[in-house]
């Protein structure tokens, strides 16, 4: 899955800036020439992509740079495709493809013709692969609060001079009253992020007042 260790970002393909970008590969001036006609057609053919309701965008990185130093540079970025073209590739009519959700060194060969689809479905496969490690990310990050200290500590940056992003998911009572919901994103920027649908009846004590409350709701802050 996504790397720790290289300390870019990786992010989902709906929201990354670009999602492809493609770097050719090259020797001599006249590679140079013909692996640059190759890959004005490749982005061409992947223009007016869609991801769902999201528009994709192609870069193609000609910069002075050897291939690792470009590769790496959209690594960093998050771009989630990146698409190597050279004169082999050209012989074979087909071109290289990683994923930033795999390790920088595992790519796959895809024929020309296949590379919009490709692209297409393997976004939407990394998108659905975000959006699951974020929701099972909730749900190892949410505790069940029931006591007002608790609940402050644990919402309480450690380091006040410059806070921590805090991740985590409270579980707690509420009454139901608006100023209750106030005062607590005025106290510790935490807001209610949804009721539960399939929450069971429970009689307990609002997280902030302490009046009866009947439900939980999920708490986290607001950013
Ligand atoms: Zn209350």
């Amino acid at each position: 899955m996504a790397h720790s260790d290289d300390n870019g970002l990786v992010l989902p393909p709906k929201i990354a800036p670009s999602h492809v970008v493609i770097i050719p590969i090259y020797r001599t001036e006249e590679e140079h020439l013909q692996v640059m006609e190759f890959a004005k057609q490749i982005q061409t053919s992947l223009k007016n992509l869609m991801l769902q309701d999201v528009k994709l965008y192609t870069e193609l990185d000609d910069r002075d740079l050897t291939s690792s130093e470009r590769n790496w540079n959209w690594i960093k970025k998050g771009i989630p495709l990146r698409i190597e073209i050279g004169p082999r590739d050209i012989a074979q009519n087909s071109v290289m493809i990683a994923r930033r959700d795999k390790e920088p060194r595992e790519k796959q060969s895809v024929l020309v013709e296949q590379i919009p689809n490709y692209v297409v479905e393997t976004l939407a496969e990394m998108q659905e692969g975000y959006y699951n490690k974020a929701l099972s990310f909730r749900e190892n990050n949410i505790i069940a609060l029931d006591a007002k200290e608790e609940f402050y500590a644990f919402f309480t940056p450690k380091n006040t001079a410059q806070p921590e992003i805090h991740g985590g998911f409270a579980n707690s009572h509420w009454c139901g009253d608006s100023a209750c919901e106030e005062k607590i994103k005025d106290d510790l920027k935490v807001s209610i992020r949804c009721i539960p649908f399939d929450a069971i009846e429970e009689k307990g004590k609002c997280i902030c007042c302490g009046n009866e409350s009947s439900r939980r709701v999920i708490f986290a802050k607001s950013y």
